[in-house]
């Protein structure tokens, strides 16, 4: 469905990076034959197909041998991509479920107004907008790749943020699609084609371990986004989020051989992210849902069900505040 494609092929010099046009500049088809569409779980108005390419033109596109070097430039951008579109689909599956809780009566109040629904509701506000702001904040280190403070938390902020924002989504797409009960199951609420789309994030450009042992190589060729890491963990200047990130400096230190550090990768990415969201939270969120994150992905123990916030917690603030109004 593109206009331009890249892709890699054996030339002379190694694996080349070339640039495929659909169109040629005649304004006649390239060579692009296509076998077969692809019957997948979803995601089908982006179509994926299986290609044949007989006497295609193709452009190269950086040094030859040098293809990976070249398309990993797509794959960081594209990775980004990832984690904002898994940030989108939650906030998605949020507007649609506090509408509905609004709006939806049973046991004589509107579900919005049970306390069951709420902490609900302010669970799935909380992961969303956690999840918004460190693929904005990923964003910005990647819009100033010549700052190198910022270079060197992308390093990092980028595999744990692929990991664990696009891990959480089709958890948070599946808690906000039930809000809407069994019309939540219907195709016309809209909710089945996010849940549809919402594995999808996580296995592009490298699966979840692929990301989680990326962050391990990030850890070992360039130090410096560690530093750069913990100086953005350490900017929110929280007591809560201390503890925590000297579990996971220790963790690194004491990483052992490459197979016992590749089995901590997942909790490793799962802890830079998290501890990530909670300072982002924290400064710049409202103090309820930076509390609500804190107590239940930081210092306390992780359910893995949305809607258990401890009882202190201000739900009604919180969804207020990511609830669509019009
Ligand atoms: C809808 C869709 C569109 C796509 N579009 C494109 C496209 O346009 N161009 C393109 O090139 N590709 C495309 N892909 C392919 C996609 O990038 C790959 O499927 C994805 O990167 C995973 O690679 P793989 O399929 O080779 O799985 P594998 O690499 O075989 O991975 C299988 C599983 O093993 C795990 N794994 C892999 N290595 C390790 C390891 N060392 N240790 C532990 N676990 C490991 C992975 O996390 C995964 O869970 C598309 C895929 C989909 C689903």
């Amino acid at each position: 469905m593109n206009d331009v494609f890249l892709v890699l092929a054996q030339a002379p010099g190694g694996l080349t990076c070339f640039l495929l046009p659909r169109v040629l500049p005649g304004g006649e088809r390239n060579r692009v034959t296509l076998v077969r569409l692809k019957d997948k779980l979803g995601n089908r108005s982006n179509a994926s197909s299986e290609l044949e390419l007989h006497d295609a033109v193709g452009w190269r596109l950086g040094d030859e041998g040098a293809g990976v070097r070249t398309i990993i430039e797509m794959v960081a951008a594209t990775r980004l991509d990832c984690v904002l579109g898994s940030a989108s689909l939650m906030r998605r599956g949020v507007a649609e479920a506090t509408w509905h809780a609004a709006h939806r009566s049973a046991f004589g109040r509107t579900l919005v107004d049970q306390p069951a629904m709420t902490a609900v509701l302010a669970d799935l506000a909380v992961e969303s907008e956690a999840a918004t702001m460190l693929a904005l904040r990923l964003a910005a280190a990647v819009e100033h790749a010549d700052d190198p403070a910022e270079a060197a938390l992308r390093r990092i902020a980028l595999p744990a943020a692929k990991f664990w924002v696009c891990k959480r989504t089709p958890t948070h797409v599946a808690e906000a699609l039930e809000v809407l009960g069994g019309n939540g199951y219907v195709e016309e609420s809209g909710m089945p084609l996010l849940f549809r789309e919402s594995p999808l994030n996580s296995i592009w450009e490298g699966s979840g371990n692929v990301n989680a042992l990326d962050l391990l190589r990030a850890l070992m060729r360039t130090p410096e986004s560690l530093d750069a890491w913990r100086d953005e963990v350490d900017a929110a200047g929280d007591e809560r989020l201390l503890a925590p990130t000297d579990e996971v400096l220790k963790a690194i230190a004491g990483l052992g051989d490459p197979d016992a550090a590749a089995a901590q990768a997942r909790w490793l990415a799962s802890r830079v992210a998290v501890l990530l969201q909670a300072s982002l939270l924290v400064r710049h969120s409202d103090p309820a849902v930076a509390d609500a994150f804190v107590a239940t992905r930081v210092t306390g123990e992780p359910t893995g069900v949305l809607g258990m916030l401890p009882a202190t917690t201000d739900v009604r603030a919180v969804v207020e505040r990511a609830s669509v109004t019009c």
